[in-house]
């Protein structure tokens, strides 16, 4: 296979421009797995992990919102002070892979797979994320939500790269807890991302490996928000139960090599109702 290893942005647009459907290569963590196990053999693969621009994580002005580079690895999200700044980011990104996974890893890459148990994709979507992409045609921002279209499919066009993801800073507790097989080492089985915006008295949970794409339990987000006293929260065992019941009928699981759909259904209740207990705990 060609490969391509260009060093800049600029050059990288130039060389998707001339190959559209070129093969991307970020940390490999994905793509190499494919290539290994033959089940992919691109015409042109163009890398992109000499990239500064993607690397770099900034924030705006005012500090109401942090954009992440591509390139930026989950090494990076889960330390200071990136990692206090979104901290259930940095929670999913201490879940994924190994130390080695989590050093190559980015969070492009994994918006790239856009595998529906993808870690950092709940969070990106109870963040309510922006995508950012771009190609030789120019620049567009996409919420998460229309990017995400189906199982490993994106609203991405041929000759497109994301370069960011950017999301609002939240005032409120946020996290985000995950169910495997094991403890380490493992992809999700079900997996959920809750985050508190305390001043607009809202709660969002998106939930991961339980539908084609990351999905929000949007019913069970407004049903939450209104049966809370905001001004004294407090959860008991029963409104946790109940906010887990609805969440879990808003899931779409299936049964596949991994789990059964009726255990991800009781996964997520119990992850949602946990995520509840702690976000609003006095
Ligand atoms: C042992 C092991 C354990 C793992 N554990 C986890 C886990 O616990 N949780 C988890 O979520 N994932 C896990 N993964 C999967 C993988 O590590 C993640 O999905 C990671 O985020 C992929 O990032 P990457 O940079 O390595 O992507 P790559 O493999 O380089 O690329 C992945 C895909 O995204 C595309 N792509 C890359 N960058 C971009 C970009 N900027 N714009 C558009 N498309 C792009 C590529 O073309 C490719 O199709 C694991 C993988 C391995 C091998």
């Amino acid at each position: 296979m060609p490969v391509l290893i260009p060093t800049t942005l600029d050059a990288t647009l130039d060389a998707l421009a001339e190959h559209p459907h070129a093969q991307l290569l970020a940390g490999g963590t994905d793509f190499m797995v494919e290539v290994n196990f033959g089940h992919r053999r691109p015409d042109v693969v163009v890398a992109i992990d000499r990239l500064a621009e993607l690397r770099a994580w900034t924030l705006d002005p005012g500090a109401t919102t942090v954009t992440i580079g591509a390139g930026v690895t989950y090494r990076e999200i889960l330390q200071s002070p990136l990692g206090d700044l979104v901290p259930a980011l940095a929670e999913a990104a201490r879940t994924v892979g190994s130390p080695q996974i989590r050093s190559a890893g980015t969070i492009g890459g994994n918006l790239g797979t856009c595998s529906p148990a993808g870690d950092a994709l709940p969070v990106l979507s109870a963040l309510d994320a922006t995508v950012e992409l771009a190609s030789r045609s120019g620049r567009r921002s996409l919420s998460v939500h229309d990017y995400m279209v189906g199982v490993k499919r994106t609203a991405r066009r041929p000759g497109e790269l994301v370069t960011a993801v950017t999301m609002r800073l939240l005032d409120g507790w946020q996290g985000y807890a995950k169910v495997g097989v094991r403890n380490a080492m493992v992809i999700s089985t079900a997996s959920a991302c809750l985050a508190v915006d305390r001043p607009a008295s809202d709660l969002r949970i998106a939930l991961g490996a339980v539908g084609p794409t990351v999905l929000r339990a949007r019913g069970a987000e407004a049903w939450v928000s209104a049966a809370i006293d905001w001004s004294r929260p407090a959860v008991t065992a029963d409104l946790a139960a109940e906010f887990g019941r609805r969440v879990a009928a808003e899931a779409r699981p299936i049964d596949d090599h991994r789990s059964t759909a009726a255990y991800r259904r009781h996964a997520v209740a119990v992850l949602a109702g946990r995520l509840l207990s702690r976000g609003l705990a006095p």
